[in-house]
């Protein structure tokens, strides 16, 4: 077989397992730093609180403050209160909401992050920042976002209701499906890739009937690791470009979209690739799209974007958009296609290939 590819492995230190976020001042210790400021959601502030409690001395103070996709007003309120504590590092407690200010933070700042990720949605891995301003969503990709300890303890996880844990676990998913045609993949990302989407199917249909299985709850981080990790080295195609369109444009919620989206988008591609996407097939049975649609059905996740609240009408101008300045993707795209595969979504139809 003759290979042919280019391999970097990420930078990030990663402390994985139950009870592991213990340590977390001892992280920040090792990053050279004293001076913690701690992040979360309104949401998870008693939590966030709770854990600036433990660390003692070295956390300086909790912002509360972050919310879906990033607003730079946000970035700017907690920007505000990293200089007025002299702040020298960051501790995100959450998911990709609180992940992304901490990111938002060192974009600005270079101050290093511990993040200790509560939902499954990846973003803790990856050199990647979603912004919103003005209504506006800009991405930009840096070495100096992606964190430099994440720390995965399933017992944070207990809390995360299951239909977030379904839906972040979807999003995840979706990465490493992008990730297994990736024009620049290469076997590490391959490898992760298909572990990850294991390491899901083993555990999300159990988390939807035994929410408080520790060991399923680890199984499903470390699903997000591997499945955030490869989001973080290889390139997305038109999966993420319809999510995006559909989230920027229409505000459809992040990993519902995902979650929707999925079996459709992957079975589009699988008329292309149908070796590369033959794990998929494997490991959730049946045809690709076929298969991601009955897990997702299964595991109760939102299965048309007419549920979020989208319109009929809106699918001409989403396939307009998704189509201008298309992503690389391994089947050619075309407005025709996008808004077929775009009405079947809207319905809900499961995927016949
Ligand atoms: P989220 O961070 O928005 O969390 C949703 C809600 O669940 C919040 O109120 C949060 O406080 C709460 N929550 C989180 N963990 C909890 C727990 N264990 N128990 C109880 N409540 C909990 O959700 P998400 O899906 O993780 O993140 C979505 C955001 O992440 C989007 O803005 C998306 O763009 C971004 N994202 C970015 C990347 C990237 O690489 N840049 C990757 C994936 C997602």
């Amino acid at each position: 077989m003759k290979r042919d590819f280019v391999y970097s492995g990420s930078p990030a230190r990663i402390d994985f397992g139950e009870g592991k976020s213990v340590s977390t001042g001892e992280w920040v210790g090792k990053l050279g730093c004293k001076r913690a400021l701690v992040l979360s959601t309104p949401h998870q502030k008693a939590d966030a609180e709770a854990l600036a409690e433990r660390l003692g001395s070295i956390a300086v103070g909790v912002f509360a403050g972050a919310v879906m996709h990033t607003p730079v007003d946000v970035t700017e309120a907690a920007m505000e209160i990293v200089r007025h504590t002299g702040a020298d590092c960051v501790v995100s407690l959450g998911g990709g909401s609180t992940t992304g200010l901490g990111k938002a933070i060192a974009y600005r700042t270079d101050l290093p992050q511990v993040v200790i990720p509560t939902t499954y949605a990846g973003s803790e891995v990856t050199p990647i920042l979603g912004q919103t301003e003005g209504g506006r969503k800009t991405t930009v990709r840096h070495a100096g976002i992606l964190p430099e300890v994440v720390i995965y303890d399933a017992t944070l996880t207990m809390g995360l209701p299951v239909a977030m844990s379904v839906t972040s676990g979807l999003n995840a998913m979706a990465h490493a499906v992008e990730a297994l045609y990736a024009q620049d993949r290469n076997p590490i990302s391959t490898l992760m890739a298909i572990e990850g989407l294991r390491a899901f199917q083993a555990s999300l249909p159990q988390i939807v009937r035994t929410p408080q299985d520790l060991a399923l709850r680890g199984e499903a981080l470390y699903g997000a690791w591997l499945c955030g990790t490869v989001l973080g080295t290889v390139g997305m195609a038109l999966h993420h470009k319809i999510c995006h369109t559909l989230g920027g444009t229409f505000d459809t919620p992040h990993a519902e979209t995902h979650a929707i989206m999925l079996p459709h988008t992957a079975a589009y591609n699988a008329v292309a690739v149908p070796d590369l996407l033959a794990p998929v097939a494997e490991i959730f049975g049946g045809s690709v799209g076929g298969g991601l649609w009955d897990f997702a059905k299964e595991t109760g996740a939102p299965l048309a974007l007419k549920d979020l609240g989208l319109s009929e009408a809106d699918l001409d101008r989403a396939a307009e958009l998704a189509t201008e300045n298309p992503y690389w993707n391994p089947r050619p795209i075309d407005r025709q296609s996008i808004r077929a595969l775009l009405q079947d979504a809207w319905e809900g139809k499961r995927p016949s290939n």
